[in-house]
């Protein structure tokens, strides 16, 4: 049995033939690929504009530098993340609050008004394992305090809300086509939004911030980066978002067979995708019950030995040594709880349902086997 990834991407040929295509042609970098990927993501989710980046992160970048996020602000967001969420804020000066989670993953959004201050400019939270947040009560809430929000989308390319696709339920969304995401660029990212004024700012940024004139000139009009994406990773793009649903269709498959095998668990919760909902299903997570937290280690390294490519998402971000001493001590109990007990386990589109069933098995066993040990010291 060949080791099974918790998420991994899936490059056929029709990807392969895009990107020779693209070296065989006189452009490498941000022309006619990117703007064809771009006018795809719009065509899914139905945003008015897509800027796409080299990487979710300088998206992220772009998108909290577009709407003149900067010292001294305060932007309240989810600690079950990946660093860059926070980081981005943190090189502009700004101070992350982190708000507690639920055991879904999700922000707790009955706990973001206490967390607002006359500093805060944004709310930020993040789709986990591709699950939507409550974003109609996140942006009722932004609303009455005059907040923006960004949604850190990287997991969640291909969910919807109640038949909206996610990307043009906030301010602003960003996703990453990092390798293992929903679909994949190699490395890449984007902004989305239905604001104009936006879309101009993250053109610039990403690009120098500077705007064509006539002949050779050229003016540059505000600081800016180098944030393009190659037309390699374009072309991909363009190949890879004609399969995004029938990669969702799949992961839900496998997701849909392991919540019928774990409906009856004691000892472990899974992440329940609410009604009206559609989870990209980027990963599976699973909490273990408090009596399994001091054996993770046991159980993630035979897990890993026998097959199972798990991983954990994620430590809180206030728990990093960066953060610890910038920020001091700081402790959530969900989200401390969620990093004690959280587990993902494999679920991506090149799966069959006999590796879920395979996976399945596995993990029952094991997890049963150290049910017996107990946490008692
Ligand atoms: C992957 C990820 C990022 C960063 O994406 P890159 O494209 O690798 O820069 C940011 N936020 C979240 C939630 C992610 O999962």
């Amino acid at each position: 049995m060949t080791r099974l990834d918790y998420s991994t991407q899936c490059i056929e040929e029709d990807d392969i033939k895009g990107v020779m295509e693209v070296l065989n042609s006189p452009f490498l970098t941000q022309g006619r690929k990117v703007e064809e990927f771009e006018k795809a993501l719009c065509d899914y989710t139905g945003a008015k504009y897509a800027i796409t980046f080299n990487s979710a992160t300088s998206a992220l970048s772009g998108a909290y530098l577009a709407c003149g996020i900067s010292e001294g602000d305060e932007i309240i967001t989810s600690p079950i993340s990946f660093v860059a969420t926070s980081n981005m804020f943190v090189t502009l000066g700004a101070r992350p609050v982190w708000c507690d989670v639920k055991l879904d993953g999700n922000i707790d959004e009955t706990q973001i008004q206490r967390l607002i201050t006359p500093k805060t400019k944004a709310i930020v939270p993040v789709d986990f394992a591709g699950k939507p947040v409550a974003i109609e009560l996140i942006n009722s809430i932004a609303k009455q305090h005059n907040l923006l929000v960004i949604q850190d989308a990287s997991h969640a390319l291909g969910s919807s809300m109640n038949g909206k696709k996610i990307g043009i339920l906030a301010d602003m969304t960003i996703f990453s086509f990092h390798a293992i995401k929903p679909i994949t660029t190699s490395e890449g990212g984007a902004v989305l939004t239905d604001n104009e004024e936006y879309a101009k700012e993250l053109r610039l940024i990403r690009s120098h911030g500077m705007i064509k004139k006539e002949l050779w000139n050229s003016d540059m009009v505000r600081m800016g980066y180098n944030f393009r994406m190659t037309e390699v990773a374009g072309s991909l793009g363009v190949t890879q978002i004609k399969k995004l649903d029938t990669f969702i269709k799949k992961r839900n498959e496998i997701s849909a067979y392991y919540d019928e095998r774990f409906k009856n668990e004691k000892l472990f919760l899974t992440q329940k995708i609410s009604s009206g909902q559609i989870s990209s299903r980027h990963l599976y997570p699973v909490i273990l019950a408090p009596q399994l937290h001091c054996s993770k280690e046991d159980i993630f390294k035979e897990l890993q030995e026998l097959g199972l490519g798990v991983q954990v998402h994620y430590k809180p971000i206030y728990q990093n040594s960066f953060y610890k001493e910038k920020f001091g001590e700081i402790s959530l109990p969900v989200a401390n709880d969620f990093y004690r007990s959280e587990i993902s386990i494999p679920c991506h589109q090149q799966m069959s349902l006999e590796d879920a069933e395979f996976v399945a098995d596995i993990f029952l066993k094991v997890i049963n086997k150290y049910s017996f040990r107990g946490c008692s010291f």
